[in-house]
């Protein structure tokens, strides 16, 4: 593969994390300017360019070394390391101090929770297989888990699952579904993820410099 010059950070197209990524890496000092099919921005100022695509999918653009780094929720980065067998080689490189929220196991709110073996042979419906399989080994539950891809937090009154482990902010939505928080199975937010080693050559010069500006931006703000 012909190596790139230009340094690559791929981020949300739109949704919670867009707005917040783009304002960070604008204090960061960073211009762009958008294509007209939105997924390409070219950086103005320094060498480097954004990608705009689906969260789920940056952590394989990471590792496949389509993009240097990525703007994206923990949930997301920590789901590709123990799904994917080349995730071990990404790390999370900064916390990024916005997207806060918990993925977290909840019950139909008649069900009293009050420690985790209760979960013992119950279907428990979520989009992340890896992070709720690692907690119930952790905890010694044997649950099944039932994958699902989106509107998680209907399944148990459908009746394909007993609990869910989904992401939660406020709680709200699990109060409109009759659904209670039980417990937390990852502390959630934004950020910046990447190779665990950079690049050697002027790439890994930029990505450098734009850890240090970052670093700069969050102490500010801190
Ligand atoms: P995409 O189209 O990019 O796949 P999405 O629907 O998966 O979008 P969003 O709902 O915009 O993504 O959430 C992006 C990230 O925002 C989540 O992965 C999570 O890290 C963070 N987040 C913060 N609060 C919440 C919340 N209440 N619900 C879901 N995600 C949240
Ligand atoms: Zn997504």
């Amino acid at each position: 593969m012909k190596s790139r010059d230009r340094l690559r950070i791929a981020m949300q197209k739109s949704g919670r994390l867009t707005e917040p990524a783009q304002d960070l890496l604008a204090r960061c000092g960073l211009k762009f300017r958008q294509s007209r099919d939105k997924l390409f921005c070219f950086g103005e100022g320094e060498p480097v360019d954004l990608l705009l695509v689906r969260d789920d999918d940056i952590p394989g653009l990471i590792a496949e070394g389509v993009c240097d780094l990525g703007i994206v929720g923990r949930n997301v980065l920590r789901e590709f390391q123990l799904t994917n067998g080349t995730g071990s080689e990404l790390s999370e490189l900064r916390p990024l101090g916005f997207g806060h929220c918990r993925l977290s196991i909840a019950l139909p709110q008649e069900d009293a929770y009050s420690e985790p073996s209760q979960l013992h042979g119950q279907r428990i419906a979520t989009s992340y297989p890896g992070l709720l399989g690692e907690w119930l080994r952790a905890h010694g539950v044997d649950a099944r888990v039932v994958m699902l891809a989106g509107s998680v937090e209907i399944a148990p009154r459908l009746g394909t699952a007993d609990a869910i482990c989904d992401l939660v902010s406020s709680g709200a939505t699990l109060v409109a579904n009759q659904l209670r928080e039980a417990a937390v199975v990852v502390e959630s937010e934004a950020v910046l993820a990447g190779r665990a080693e950079l690049p050697l050559d002027e790439r890994g010069e930029i990505a450098e410099l734009l850890l240090r500006r970052l670093d700069g931006v969050i102490q500010v703000r801190d």
